[in-house]
């Protein structure tokens, strides 16, 4: 006998809940990809993904999932011999280095660990010490998924101008796009990736490299190949140019319609406000379980996690009853432990995590936490109690309108 029955949702960190909406949008035949309807609404993709963003700088789209984005990022700025700076904060900044280095990329890691957010300080100091000027990149991830912290960005760029260095600074923001605040252009970005499945809300498939003029120009003394060139998808003779052969077309349907959501009804300062509130609220559960210490948010310091994803740590093998009992009995897929446990091991059942990014309400939030309080109730996991109370007190508190 199961409760298992009815609507199931996914509540892992990427890919996302995709609203019905996009769905719908998709469920179309395909266009005449040379002429008419579809060229004009990947037109007007452009200014609301950099809307997204916070800037005024070129995208282009890759018909590719993030690792396709971290390689063209890569491709159009860097040859192999380049010296670059990778800070890395979980599996994903040490990804995108080792990546780097399987295109001959000279990748001088500072690894936080699991537990931290890069620290501006030892970026400067190295930058301070590179006086010939031999890092061409600093590359960071916002928000990374694993651990789920997030990185200062604004201060790590002022570490890059306080060290009066001139290398591009590459940011990933596949998780927190859409989520956690981003400012490309205030904050001194240089080249973001980031890719469709998460705060963006339509099925992975196509991702995003922004670069401004300084990226532009970099661009200039490197050789990208053909098909991750981003100049032909920017600055295309014809629309065929633009994705470098076949368009996605269903893929820009959706994203239409994703942005229609996020731009135009919502807001992207709503939408921060609101993933903030998610968090906080996911948070506060977190806290109220953790009372007896059962449970512990991965990222100690709250100002530093991210709105988009939190993982948690618990004794013994507690998260991995809890996702199980989540996923068979509730319908609930929670995260795994990416990166914090090898898999296989004991200690893998001891981290879950969960999504909150992108198509997130009440509803959804109350579920997943409704679920993981079950679970503990089902499987006699001793915890602390008044978790959905205190998880509902924060929600209460979300300005309306
Ligand atoms: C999901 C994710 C990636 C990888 O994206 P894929 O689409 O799986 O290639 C990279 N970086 C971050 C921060 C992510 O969250």
């Amino acid at each position: 006998m199961s409760l298992n029955f009815g609507r199931t949702l996914l509540a892992i960190p990427g890919p996302s809940v995709i609203p019905d909406r996009v769905l719908a949008a998709m469920h179309r035949p395909s266009p005449n990809i040379y002429t008419g309807e579809l060229i004009e609404i990947t037109e007007t993709l452009y200014p609301d993904l950099r809307r997204v963003a916070c800037t005024n700088s070129d995208v282009a789209i890759y018909i590719a999932n993030g690792h396709g984005a971290w390689e063209a990022a890569l491709r159009n700025t860097l040859s192999a011999g380049d010296k670059i700076l990778v800070l890395a904060t979980g599996t994903f900044g040490l990804g995108w280095g080792e990546l780097a280095e399987s295109l001959g990329i000279d990748v001088q890691l500072l690894d936080f660990g699991f537990q931290s957010d890069a620290d501006p300080d030892q970026v400067e100091e190295v930058l301070r010490n590179d006086k010939d000027s031999n890092i061409k990149a600093v590359l960071t991830v916002q928000t990374d998924t694993a651990s789920s912290v997030i990185n200062d960005i604004p201060r790590l760029r002022k570490a890059i101008d306080a060290a009066d260095h001139d290398c591009l600074f590459m940011v990933d923001c596949i998780a927190s796009l859409g989520c956690d605040r981003f400012e490309m252009d205030d904050w001194g970005v240089d080249v973001m990736v980031t890719a469709c499945q998460k705060g963006l809300m339509t099925p992975a498939g196509i991702s995003f490299v922004f670069f401004n003029d300084k990226a532009a120009e970099a661009r200039k003394s490197v050789a990208p190949g053909q098909y991750w060139d981003w100049l032909p998808r920017t600055q295309p003779e014809v629309y065929y140019q633009k994705f470098a052969g076949t368009a996605p077309t269903q893929h820009i349907f959706a994203l239409r319609e994703a942005l229609d959501i996020l731009v135009h009804e919502e807001g992207i300062e709503r939408a921060w406000a609101r993933h903030k509130t998610i968090a906080h609220a996911v948070w506060a559960a977190v806290d109220a379980w953790g009372k007896n210490g059962v449970m512990h948010h991965n990222i100690a310091d709250q100002a530093k996690r991210s709105h988009a994803v939190s993982a948690i740590s618990t004794n013994d093998d507690h998260a991995g009853q809890i996702r199980e009992w989540c996923e068979f009995e509730a319908g609930i897929t929670l995260g795994i432990g990416l990166g914090l446990a090898k898999q296989n091991t004991p200690e893998w059942n001891q981290y879950f995590r969960i999504g909150h990014m992108g198509h997130q309400n009440v509803a959804m939030t109350m579920a997943v936490l409704g679920a993981i309080d079950t679970a503990m109730k089902a499987r006699g996991i001793a915890h602390g109690d008044s978790a959905l109370v205190a998880a509902t007190n924060i929600l209460a508190k979300h300005p309306s309108g």
